[in-house]
Formats: structure tokens, C-alpha cells, sequence
């Protein structure tokens, strides 16, 4: 007769504990209130819409009623964006509480109108500051500090953080790069890690790789998806959902290739195609189930998604017959990524004026060699001097200034563009020869823009500069307050140069209106010029906070102005 099997043997003994351990981790989740992960990464090349992807994926819990914040993780050895050149990396973004991060960011803060903390930019260069800094405290004692796990511990401490930072539902975690980077790898092994700790319903992995489509033979290619995917299992990433980036949707046969190659369910590969804007791509996923899809899969409770206020504001990104034609002076002209915020918040205003913004790139040396070309900006219906550092450019950029006041042209300087205004009515209104910045001339006679009193003994450059938000008081009766309707504004800032106390009255006195100011009157946060349709400049950052159907007011008033002069 055989033996009867026993109750206990080890192996159910360890599968009860397994069951037992789901079972305490799944109600402490409920009873802590705890965050759903939500891992987005990149396959092929890089700039394939991972950034829009996470944002959109936010958009798809947010109209489900779904609180989130999202985390991006910078694989690069610097410890933040601030000391990255905009031509290589694109724009610095600056979140409210002062941090120089990536730009992605901006795109997470205007999808979901949120705002994200600093912490929530991870890099390599603060994650192996924190754990060197540890090991000489000695916190590690005596033992060796590898990347696993001291290294891969840091990055899991770091987004579990943000995630109890924010208190929401969901906090998207986005890998920057490309699977395979190697700088990508120890954060991929901390993510795999959370899957083990967090549990399979608590976890999800999104990943979007490229779908060309040949010339020749109008074919979409899937092959380098697939190899993607197979980099990924092999580091031990199983992905649960696929996003193809491709120009049109994706064939159904491509489709089912990819998700069986990819080892996923069909329902859920999906096509992320080309939009006439990028605010479509959220409502575009979820129609072919993506939301639906992602609600089941967290063990989140599903409910029709409520897309009315977003669907109009998709609806007025639609191409507009006029077309405002605005001439942008800058330094990083050759990659449209510099000024994201800033081509974004114009955007956003010409949605809501009801025109297309044409946003066109120009290299002000050309002015420098050419005195005449100035002339040239007469096609455009607005000209802005745009943020920027050094020499370079700048007498091109005052001389663009000089025609946009003088031909009353609408106008907008932000930041160094304010500046040079300032540098610009300095020298032809006030008469001041060489009036200048001290960064670009240090020496000069007149320097009407000099180094913030705080920045003269600073030594360090990352992180260093006056940033961030900053309460901004407005002059009633200006253009900056009709603007913004009130008095008390904030907005970000990321500078080390402002106007001269020394000048503030002879400016004045010749006409110019210094409109908004710090709390205590010792920055100049706005400049005027009134009996001019439109010239304003401004110390602070505005795009930042500039959202889809909600555009930044000097932004708005701008292309306002500027739609005026289309016939
Ligand atoms: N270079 C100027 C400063 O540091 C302007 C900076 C900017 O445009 N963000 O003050």
C-alpha cells in the first residue's frame, strides 16, 4: 500500500510561505496605501517617444481617476542636467524647487499638470555620490560596496522614495537611453530586483522600440524590435506590454510577430504612430486598449475614462489655416530640443488663439556679418531673443532687439533675451556706448546687467545659479499685470546675471517700465517698453509652467499680438 503523502513536506512547506508571504505583501500594499510601478524603456535608438509614451501612459491612468507621479532616470554620469550643453542633451528643465533636470520632465509636467520634484531626476552621478559618500561615513563597515547590491540598493531606495514623496497611485519610472547602453545597466538590474520585491501585480514593464518602414518597399520592419526584446530577456527583463514607434499603425501581421517573438499577449503590443500632435497620442493608445489593458494587468479597478477635457484640448493642436510666423533668435538653433518648453508654451498659445505657430530658427552671427540682413525679420510676425550663456550670437541678438522695438514688432526676451533688452535700450535710448552684460564684458563702461550679488563668491558651477520658483510682484497697470490679471505670480528661474541696481532710475526715466520685481524690490523681474503693441522681457522662465489649454500668459499675449498682423 502505498504511504499516504505527507502534510508537510519542504517543498509545499516553502510554497505556503510563498503564498503566505504574496498574501502580506499585498495587504500591507493596501493598508500602506502603496504605489503601483509602472517601468517604461527603450529599445533601438534613442529620441524614439519614450518621454511622450510615459507621459501618455500617465494620461491614461489620470483619466481613469488615477493619482501619479513619474520618475526619470538619466543613465549618464553627471550628477544633474545643469552643466550639459542644450545642443548635445536639448533643454535644462527647471522644476519648481529649483532642479536643473532633463527635459522629459517637461513633458511629464505639461501632459499631467503636475509638478515634479527634482528628486525625481535620477542619475548615475547621484547615485554613486550618495553610496561613496556612505562608505567613507563607514555605513557600509568594512564590507566591499559592489554594484549589487549597494549600487542597485541606492537606485531602489531612490524611487521607492519618490514614489512615498508623492503619495499616488501609480509613479511611472522612465530608463533613459537605449536597452543595451551600458551606463543603463545597474538601473535595469534594480528594476528587475523591484519586481521580485514588489510583486508581479505591482510592477509592470512597458517597452517601445522602433518600427521602420523600408523606402524601397514600403515595408515596416520588425526584426530590430524583436532584438530589442531579446537584449532585454537576457538581462532578465520579461516586458508585459510592447509599443511600436511607427509612422502608420502597425500591420496585423507585424503585430502578431512581434508579440510572438516578444512573448506577449497580442492585446497588448500596440502602435504608437505618428500624430498631428503629440497631445493625440495618449487618446490615439487608449482607443486601441491600452488603458484598459494596463488597469487589468495592476489589478486596478477599471472605470469608463473620462477624456472630455483633454479631447478638446487635443482638438485645438488640429492644424489652423493662419499661420504666425515667429523668428526665433538663439544660440542652439540646430536642434529644436534646446527650447522645447519654449516651442511648446508658443504652441500651447496658438492653439488657443486659434492660429498655427510657425516656429523658425535663427543664427544672429548672421546679423553680426551682415548689418543689413536685420531687415530680414520683417517676415515674421514676432521675434523672441531666447535664454541663453557667452558671447556668441549677442551683438546679432541686441541688433534683432533694436528692430523689433524700433519696427514695432511684438516681442519677447526671456531671460538672456530680457537682459540684452535691457543692454539694448542702454546703448541706443540712453546713449550708454558699450553698455553691455558683465558676462559677455566683463571691463565695460556701463554695466547695466552684472552678476547677482550672491553669485560674486561662488566658485562651483553645477547647481549654482539663482533657480527655480520665486515669487514675482507685478505693477499694476502694465502690460505684465494685464497679462497675468494679478499681482502676485510665481515663476521659475535659472540665472546668475540681472539688471544693475546702479541703472534702475536712469532707465526709468527714459521711458523704460521695470513692471514686476522681487518681493523685497531689489530684482527686476520684468522690463516694458509702453506706446509699443507688444515688447516684453522677462528675467524668469514662463514656458515652464505653460500647459495645453492653459498657456503661459507673456507666451499667450505674445502670439496674440502677433496673430494680429496676419492679414
Ligand atoms: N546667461 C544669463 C545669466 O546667467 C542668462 C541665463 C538664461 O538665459 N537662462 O543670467
Amino acid at each position: 500500500m502505498a504511504r499516504p503523502a505527507p502534510l508537510l513536506t519542504l517543498r509545499n512547506a516553502l510554497g505556503y510561505l510563498f503564498i503566505l508571504k504574496e498574501l502580506i505583501i499585498y495587504q500591507t500594499r493596501l493598508v500602506l496605501d502603496m504605489a503601483k510601478f509602472v517601468f517604461v524603456t527603450g529599445g533601438v535608438l534613442s529620441s524614439v517617444g519614450k518621454g511622450i509614451l510615459t507621459s501618455s501612459i500617465g494620461k491614461m491612468l489620470q483619466a481613469r481617476g488615477y493619482t501619479l507621479s513619474v520618475v526619470k532616470i538619466d543613465p549618464y554620469v553627471n550628477v544633474d542636467a545643469g552643466t550639459m550643453n542644450p545642443y548635445m542633451h536639448g533643454e535644462v528643465f527647471v522644476t519648481d524647487d529649483g532642479g536643473e533636470t532633463d527635459l522629459d520632465l517637461g513633458h511629464y509636467e505639461r501632459f499631467l499638470d503636475i509638478s515634479i520634484p527634482k528628486f525625481n531626476n535620477i542619475t548615475t552621478g547621484q547615485v554613486y555620490a550618495s553610496v561613496i559618500a556612505k562608505e567613507r561615513k563607514g555605513e557600509y563597515l568594512g564590507r566591499c560596496v559592489q554594484i549589487i547590491p549597494h549600487i542597485t540598493d541606492e537606485i531602489k531606495s531612490r524611487i521607492k522614495s519618490a514614489a512615498k514623496m508623492a503619495g499616488t497611485d501609480v509613479l511611472l519610472v522612465e530608463i533613459g537611453g537605449t536597452v543595451g547602453d551600458i551606463e543603463s545597466q545597474p538601473f535595469f538590474e534594480a528594476v528587475r530586483q523591484m519586481r521580485l520585491e514588489e510583486g508581479f501585480e505591482n510592477t509592470l514593464f512597458v517597452h517601445i522600440a522602433l518600427v521602420p518602414i523600408l523606402d524601397v518597399t514600403k515595408e515596416q520592419k520588425s526584426k530590430p524590435f524583436q532584438h530589442s526584446v531579446q537584449e532585454l530577456r537576457r538581462i532578465g527583463l520579461q516586458p508585459d506590454i510592447l509599443v511600436a514607434r511607427c509612422r502608420d499603425p502597425m500591420e496585423e501581421a507585424v503585430k502578431k510577430k512581434i508579440s510572438l517573438f516578444g512573448s506577449v499577449p497580442l492585446d497588448a503590443v500596440f502602435t504608437s504612430y505618428d500624430a498631428e500632435s503629440i497631445y493625440q497620442v495618449p487618446l490615439e493608445l487608449d482607443k486601441q486598449g491600452m488603458g484598459n489593458y494596463i488597469v487589468k494587468r495592476l489589478c486596478l479597478k477599471d472605470g469608463k475614462p473620462e477624456w472630455d477635457p483633454w479631447v478638446s484640448i487635443a482638438k485645438s493642436f488640429m492644424k489652423a489655416s493662419k499661420v504666425v510666423r515667429i523668428g526665433m533668435c538663439g544660440k542652439y538653433t540646430k536642434l529644436a530640443d534646446s527650447y522645447v518648453s519654449i516651442t511648446e508654451a508658443l504652441h500651447h498659445s496658438a492653439a488657443k488663439v486659434g492660429v498655427q505657430a510657425s516656429i523658425e530658427w535663427i543664427e544672429t552671427t548672421k546679423f553680426e556679418e551682415d548689418t543689413s540682413a536685420v531687415c530680414t525679420l520683417d517676415q515674421y510676425q514676432g521675434i523672441m531673443v531666447l535664454p541663453g550663456f557667452g558671447a556668441r550670437g549677442t551683438e546679432g541678438k541686441i541688433m534683432a532687439i533694436n528692430y523689433a522695438r524700433e519696427n514695432k514688432k511684438p516681442f519677447l526676451g526671456i531671460c538672456y533675451g530680457f537682459q540684452l533688452a535691457i543692454v539694448e535700450f542702454a546703448r541706443n535710448v540712453l546713449g550708454y556706448a558699450g553698455a553691455d552684460t558683465t558676462e559677455v564684458s566683463p571691463g565695460t563702461k556701463y554695466p547695466v546687467i552684472d552678476f547677482l550679488p550672491e553669485q560674486k563668491t561662488i566658485g562651483v558651477m553645477g547647481g549654482t545659479m539663482r533657480l527655480g520658483a520665486y515669487k514675482i510682484i507685478l505693477e499694476k497697470g502694465t502690460l505684465a499685470y494685464k497679462l497675468y490679471g494679478a499681482t502676485e505670480i510665481y515663476e521659475r528661474h535659472r540665472h546668475r546675471y540681472e539688471v544693475n541696481p546702479e541703472y534702475w532710475k536712469a532707465l526709468e526715466q527714459s521711458g523704460l517700465v521695470l513692471s514686476g520685481w522681487s518681493p523685497d524690490k531689489k530684482r527686476v523681474e520684468f522690463m516694458e517698453h509702453p506706446g509699443h503693441p507688444f515688447f516684453l522681457g522677462t528675467q524668469a522662465h514662463p514656458e515652464f509652467k505653460s500647459r495645453p489649454g492653459r498657456p503661459s500668459p507673456p507666451y499667450l499675449g505674445f502670439v496674440e499680438a502677433a496673430a494680429k498682423l496676419v492679414t
